[in-house]
């Protein structure tokens, strides 16, 4: 479970996030969703502890993260760009975290190999990721994350650089990882037709605060704000 209590970040005199509270059960998919700039990347990045915060508390299954860092909150996080390592392989870019963590090299490779094959990329595991599509680096870096067995999932609009195919297919693949694997989610994205079909409840965030938080079907039905009803597109 993820728990935010209270949660700012200023960055000098801008306020990126102003007082997020928020409680997300184990094993929930919780989808992010508003518009450029309000905040919802500087929300991740303080949950995977990659920003600090300026004030409140995350906590993850219970534990106060303040201070942990990243490698230590059991959190893996999923970019826009996918952030590979070009030089090395798709099995070195897979492997890289088990390698950080000391993970004999045997071992490594069948985790590898069995990563690869819950997302069909076994056949790729020799190639740079500069011959690689947009949805296979995709892929491994869904890879890379999944690797170390994280208790929590976070997700940078990881599909905005795929084709509308591609990124039905890969809605419907993450979902399935996230079941398979018993993560909790949480899933940050400006598309309101991403949002509502992947969301088990949804976040909108406007301007650094939560504007409205619940099952998309209730946010649709009964938005709390006239910013929510115009994002979401539902008339008022
Ligand atoms: P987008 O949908 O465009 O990715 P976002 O919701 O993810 O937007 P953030 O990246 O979280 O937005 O940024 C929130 C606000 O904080 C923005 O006004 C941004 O300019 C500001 N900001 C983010 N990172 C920094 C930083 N390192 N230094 C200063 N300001 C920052
Ligand atoms: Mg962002």
């Amino acid at each position: 479970a993820i728990e935010l209590a209270g949660i700012e970040k200023r960055f000098g005199e801008s306020h990126a996030v102003r007082g997020v509270d928020l409680a997300i059960a184990s094993g929930e998919f919780v989808v992010i969703l508003g518009p450029s700039g309000c905040g919802k990347s500087t929300l991740l990045r303080m949950i995977a502890g990659l920003e600090a915060v300026s004030a409140g508390t995350v906590s993850l299954d219970g534990v106060p993260m303040n201070g942990v860092e990243p490698g230590r909150r059991g959190c893996a996080m999923v970019f826009q760009n996918y952030a590979l390592y070009p030089h090395m392989t798709v099995a070195e870019n897979i492997g890289y975290g088990l390698r950080v963590a000391g993970v004999p090299k045997r071992e490594r490779e069948a985790r590898v190999r069995s990563t690869a094959a819950m997302l069909d990329i076994e056949t790729l595991l020799d190639r740079r990721p500069a011959a690689l599509s947009g949805g296979q680096r995709q892929r491994v870096a869904m890879g890379r994350a999944m690797i170390r067995n994280p208790r929590v999932f976070l997700f940078d609009e990881p599909l905005s650089n795929l084709d509308a195919i591609l990124r039905q297919q890969m809605r419907g693949e993450i979902k399935r990882l996230h079941r398979e694997l018993r993560t909790t989610s949480v899933f940050v994205t400006h598309d309101q037709v991403e949002a509502m079909g992947m969301a088990d409840r949804l976040v909108v965030m406007n301007a650094g605060r939560v504007e409205q938080v619940g099952p998309p079907a209730d946010v649709f039905r009964r938005p709390a704000s006239r910013f929510v009803a115009g994002f979401i597109g539902a008339p008022r």
